[in-house]
C-alpha cells in the first residue's frame, strides 16, 4: 500500500517578496496535487548538497552568478540574490521553510543569507545581503563558503520527519491511503500539520488524536533509521509501494525517503532526521474536517506550545 506524502509551500518569508523570481516554490508528494518544484526531486540543476547529509551544515561551492534586487525596499539596504553550483542550503518548499545561513567568498565580508528558493529547473536561488554596507558583492567563478544554521536546520528536520511519522502512524491505526489521502502539509515550528483528502463518517476526532499520539511517541521510542536516496523509476515505484505520484516523469530518478523502516517511502526533497529518535515527543494537537479535508496538527520537542 503505497503511502502518499504530504507537503505544501509554507507561507513566504517577507524578504522573498523583494526578489523576483526566487519566490519558494512548493512540491506535494500527493497523487492528487501538482508539484511546481518537482525538479528538486527529480533532477536539480543546482547540486543539493543537504540530500546526502542533513547535518552537514557547511560546504565549499563556485558563485554562478550574483545579481542585484531590482528594488531594494523601504530600507534602501542592497540585496542580491546569489545562485551557486552547489549548496548545503535547504530552499523553502513542501511545507518546510529555507534555511538561513551566510555565504563567505574572497572579500571575507559575509553575506547574510534570509531566504532560499528553488526555480522551476532545481536552480537554487540565495536571497540576502551583505553585512558590512558597500561592500562589494561576488563575481562569478567566486570561490565561497556556504554555512547555514544548524539549530535551524535540525528543528525543521525534526518537524518535518514527524508529518512523515504522522503518515506512517494514521496507516498503522487503520487510516491508511485508502481511507484518507495526505495532500498537503506544513512543517514550520508555529505550525505543522498534514491535511488529508477522504472524509471519514462519524469520526471520533478525540480518539482518533489519542491514538494517533500513542503511535507516533511508540514509533519514536522504537527508533529506526531513516533512508533516502534517488533510484530508478521502477524501483522508487516499488520503494512507494507499487505506485509513484503522476508528476514523476517516468524516466527520472525520483529521490525516495523512508521514516520508519519497512513502511512504504514517498517521493520528497525535504531533509529527514536519520533516526526517529530524533524527532522527540509528539503532540497531536487538533483534528479539524472541513470540505472534504482532514487535518491534523502536531507539534514536537522545540516546537512553539508543545505541550
Ligand atoms: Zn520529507
Amino acid at each position: 500500500m503505497a503511502t502518499k506524502a504530504i507537503h505544501l509551500a509554507s507561507r513566504l518569508p517577507r524578504i522573498a517578496t523583494l526578489a523576483p523570481r526566487a519566490t519558494p516554490r512548493a512540491y506535494t508528494a500527493s497523487r492528487t496535487l501538482i508539484s511546481p518544484a518537482r525538479a528538486a526531486m527529480t533532477s536539480p540543476k543546482t547540486e543539493l548538497v543537504y540530500f546526502s547529509d542533513t547535518y552537514q551544515t557547511s560546504c565549499e561551492a563556485k558563485v554562478v552568478s550574483c545579481e542585484p534586487v531590482e528594488d531594494p525596499g523601504d530600507d534602501g539596504v542592497a540585496r542580491f540574490v546569489v545562485v551557486l553550483d552547489r549548496t548545503v542550503a535547504y530552499p523553502a518548499g513542501g511545507g518546510q521553510p529555507s534555511d538561513t545561513g551566510r555565504i563567505v567568498g574572497p572579500g571575507g565580508v559575509p553575506f547574510a543569507v534570509a531566504t532560499v528558493a528553488s526555480t522551476k529547473d532545481g536552480t537554487v536561488t540565495h536571497l540576502g545581503e551583505l553585512e558590512e554596507e558597500g561592500a562589494a558583492p561576488f563575481n562569478a567563478d567566486d570561490e565561497v563558503t556556504v554555512t547555514v544554521d544548524a539549530d535551524k536546520r535540525l528543528l525543521h528536520a525534526r518537524i518535518h520527519s514527524a508529518g512523515h511519522l504522522l503518515d506512517v502512524a494514521m496507516t498503522n491505526i487503520g487510516f491508511g491511503p485508502d481511507v484518507m489521502v495526505p495532500a498537503k502539509g506544513l512543517h514550520q515550528p508555529d505550525q505543522a500539520y498534514v491535511e488529508y483528502t477522504g472524509k471519514v463518517e462519524g469520526l471520533d476526532k478525540d480518539k482518533l488524536m489519542a491514538d494517533l499520539k500513542a503511535e507516533m511517541n511508540k514509533l519514536v521510542s522504537l527508533g529506526g533509521g531513516s533512508a533516502a536516496a534517488m533510484m530508478g523509476y521502477d524501483e522508487a515505484a516499488e520503494a512507494c509501494g507499487g505506485e509513484l505520484p503522476s508528476y514523476i516523469p517516468k524516466d527520472s530518478t525520483p529521490r525516495i525517503v523512508t521514516i520508519v523502516p519497512d513502511t512504504a517511502g514517498c517521493p520528497c526533497g525535504g531533509t529527514h532526521v536519520a533516526n526517529v529518535k530524533e524527532i522527540g515527543s509528539v503532540d497531536v494537537t487538533g483534528v479539524r474536517v472541513k470540505k472534504g479535508t482532514t487535518r491534523v496538527s502536531y507539534t514536537i520537542e522545540g516546537m512553539k506550545d508543545h505541550k
